[in-house]
């Protein structure tokens, strides 16, 4: 044991990992107005570093916002002396991550003489390899659309499930927000799953005998990367803005819809960064082109972690979306089946009212480019971890989700439009 973390910290060192040692999540809860304003200009301190995993919205809402080793002073007195209630959520972030590192060094060594082991997190390299794994069990069911390249030049291959012939489609992504690693490998045990069930599941083999299913498990694969050898907290792309020393584009807020409103951040250093233009990232552009093309998809669905959450359009705008009713009704429907497996409690709404008003997201765009049926998912958990999701979660919150897709799917295969 003692080994592994020395050699974790010496491979570290060697590629620049960057740690976060003493960094701390806290957990604050504004009881007004005035106090989520003064929440505002914290966030708006550049020199404090400040990684807002849930940025402050309304009173009574918690905000959970990661505060760097040499700010966590700072930022304490801050909230003490304007009597903001705070709660400290994660002690020690380095510690989450030394673990997290640890039990992938022992899955990869377990693994290589074993089978692929869908509750672990694991690199691209071996997601690429268990994708290829896929089609090769199951040729006659699943095959590979290469949609595009990353910045980086990384290949964008899509799972396609398909019966035979062109049938109206489902597409499902994950990751596209590089740090939300339970999304990628809930992905890919979906992936499996849908693989393994059709011709024993009536409800799905219905599902595919009448809709195709595209699934894209790491929608931001250079930002995935980065995630996994220089900085587990990396969220956006790894596009060089022009002009700018700060990299990446949050790919979330980078589609036609609402493009530069509120809720992203025109500042180039922010994590909530739009980009110069709307599909500046090629990431973003490769699914809308070939959404274009493919011409019928009834359903467009896309995992982010954390915060238990199904929402629907809008988030560019707080006005209903024409399909409000259905889609409540069935997000309410799918939450439901969700919370059957493991109890698990999620919230249920359109995107402006579950959480903020957030432009340039990917279901906006879906929505209004004609695709009724377009959700978000917010993975676990509500915060314990965040983003640090230990390993051992990934089967039930993948099992779980499995469920809450799947009403959907079956509600999209009922009711074609
Ligand atoms: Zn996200």
């Amino acid at each position: 044991m003692r080994l592994i973390l020395f050699f974790g910290a010496l491979l570290g060192h060697i590629y620049c990992r960057e740690t976060f040692v003493g960094d701390q999540v806290l957990e604050i809860t504004p009881r007004d107005e005035d106090q989520v304003a003064k929440l505002g200009e914290l966030e708006a301190e550049e020199d404090l570093q400040l990684d807002f995993w849930r940025p402050p919205t309304v009173s009574g809402a918690t905000a959970h916002v990661r505060v760097p080793r040499d700010s966590v002073q700072t930022v304490k007195v801050f909230l003490e002396s304007q009597g903001i209630a705070y709660s400290i959520m994660i002690q020690d972030v380095q510690v989450l991550l030394d673990q997290e590192k640890e039990e992938m060094l022992f899955n990869q060594r377990r693994e290589r003489n074993g089978h692929f082991n869908f509750g672990a997190y694991h690199s691209l390299e071996e997601i690429t390899q268990e994708m290829d794994h896929l089609v090769a069990e199951y040729p006659h069911l699943v095959s590979q659309v290469l949609i595009g390249d990353s910045f980086e030049n990384r290949p964008m291959n899509v799972l396609k499930f398909s019966t035979g012939g062109d049938k109206p489609a489902i597409w499902l992504d994950a990751g596209i927000h590089a740090r939300e690693w339970v999304t990628q490998a809930t992905a890919l045990w979906t992936a499996n799953k849908i693989a393994s069930d059709y011709g024993n599941d009536p409800s799905l083999t219905a599902i595919l005998d009448t809709l195709d299913i595209f699934l894209l498990p790491v929608t931001n694969p250079d930002g995935y990367v980065f995630s996994q050898t220089k900085n587990r907290m990396w969220r956006k792309t790894r596009s060089q803005v022009p002009g700018s020393i700060c990299v990446g584009v949050d790919p979330n807020r980078n589609w036609d819809a609402g493009f530069g409103g509120p809720g992203a951040s025109k500042n180039p250093c922010s994590d909530s960064y739009h980009g110069p233009s709307a599909n500046s990232e090629v990431e973003v552009k490769s699914i809308v082109d070939f959404i274009k093309t493919h011409g019928n998809f009834q359903a467009f669905l896309t995992l982010h972690s954390y915060s238990q959450l199904l929402m629907f359009p809008y988030g560019y705008k707080c006005t209903q979306s024409d399909n409000f009713d259905e889609l409540n009704e069935v997000a309410q429907k799918a939450a439901n089946s969700l919370t059957r497996v493991h109890g698990t409690r999620y919230k249920v709404g359109p995107i402006c009212s579950v959480i903020y008003q957030a432009s340039g997201g990917s279901i906006d765009w879906a929505h209004d480019f004609g695709i009724k049926y377009s959700f978000a998912f917010e993975l676990r958990d509500t915060g314990r971890y965040g983003f640090l999701l230990p390993a051992n979660q990934i089967l039930p919150t993948a099992e779980e989700t499995w469920l809450g897709l799947k009403t959907i799917m079956e509600h999209v295969r009922d009711h074609p439009y």
